[in-house]
């Protein structure tokens, strides 16, 4: 018999993608919405904002599978529940991830916004420029995506520091760890680029006290989490002048509403959680392959901490 993969994801549209590719692709499974008879037979779920009640409507349920990078669409409670949780780790997410940032890094380092400015006002000023090594750039987060991130702009020429809960040594990346030294750290960022996991424990982590520790005329990039900032914060730190600007990828309402004071606050730059997407492929051969490992009771792959919460 297919194993039977209980699908439980509110995008209705990129569920039935997932259903359509994995019935193509893996025939070896069945990917099942909960209204389908066969859900209650599923010992995987594959997630993404599932129903909080989800282990008490479905009690055969032995691994919750993430449909992305981060498990923060999991409740406290499922986090907590005792069984394994894996998610998706695509390193062709890497390179996608690293040409947003550096994207943004570029619009601030070489003041592209000042650019399209002056040419409203057919103003043709040459400003000055700054070489890539003057600019220090921290990323918080130095896991599969902040790594790569960090490394990659550093072989671009940039002054990268780059943060993190364990100790790491990284080349050409002068790396922090820990709470206490945050502080050091961003006192000397011209650019702060956040890549952490979102959990309890970086939760608004970009709010005043961080803004006001950062120089005047620094740039926040966030493609983490919208939970990562406190929005009014962000948008009195950029109007006061303090930031020069920031780049926001993510939201903590998604999509972000029309009536959201970000899209009309001057120097901030929205995108709609668009910085890097795993690819469909990789999420449904994750997902199957952890499912036989499951049933086959061999390792798992990519599982988190649930301590950690990452
Ligand atoms: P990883 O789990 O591989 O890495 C997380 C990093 O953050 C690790 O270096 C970890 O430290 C560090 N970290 C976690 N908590 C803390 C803390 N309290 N203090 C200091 N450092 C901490 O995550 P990924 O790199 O795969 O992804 C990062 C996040 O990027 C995802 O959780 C997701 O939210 C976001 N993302 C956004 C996308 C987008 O399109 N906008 C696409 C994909 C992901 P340590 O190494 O010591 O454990």
């Amino acid at each position: 018999m297919n194993s039977i993969i209980l699908l439980a994801s509110n995008e209705i549209s990129f569920n039935q993608e997932l259903i359509e590719y994995a019935k193509k692709h893996r025939p070896d499974t069945e990917w099942v919405l909960p209204d389908d008879e066969r859900a209650s037979l599923a010992k995987v779920a594959a997630c993404w904002f599932p129903d909080k009640e989800i282990l008490k409507s479905f009690p055969n349920l032995q691994l919750l599978h993430s449909l992305a990078a981060g498990v923060e669409h999991l409740d406290e409670k499922l986090l907590t529940a005792g069984l394994p949780i894996c998610r998706i780790v695509d390193k062709h997410q890497q390179q996608g991830m690293f040409e947003y940032v550096l994207w943004g890094v570029l619009h601030a380092h070489r003041d592209f916004d000042r650019a399209i400015e002056n040419q409203k006002n057919c103003l043709f000023e040459r400003y000055a420029q700054c070489p890539a090594k003057h600019i220090h750039i921290s990323v918080l987060g130095l896991g599969v995506l902040g790594k790569h991130v960090a490394q990659s702009l550093a072989s671009f020429g940039y002054t990268v520091s780059g943060w993190s809960k364990s100790p790491k040594s990284l080349d050409k990346v002068n790396c922090f760890s820990g709470e206490d030294s945050l502080d050091s750290l961003l006192e000397k960022t011209d650019i702060l680029v956040n890549l952490l996991p979102l959990s309890s424990a970086t939760y608004h982590i970009l709010s005043k006290p961080l803004f006001d520790t950062l120089p005047k005329g620094s740039y926040v990039i966030n493609c983490g989490r919208g939970g990562h900032v406190k929005d009014e914060d962000l948008i009195n730190a950029v109007t006061s002048g303090h930031l020069r600007g920031a780049l926001l990828d993510v939201f903590e309402e998604e999509p972000l509403p029309a009536s959201h004071p970000f899209w009309h606050t001057e120097r901030v730059v929205i995108t709609p959680h668009m910085a890097s997407a795993a690819s469909i492929s990789v999420i449904v051969d994750q997902v199957s392959d952890n499912t036989h490992s499951l049933l086959m009771n061999q390792a798992l792959q990519n599982t988190i901490d649930t301590t950690k919460g990452y």
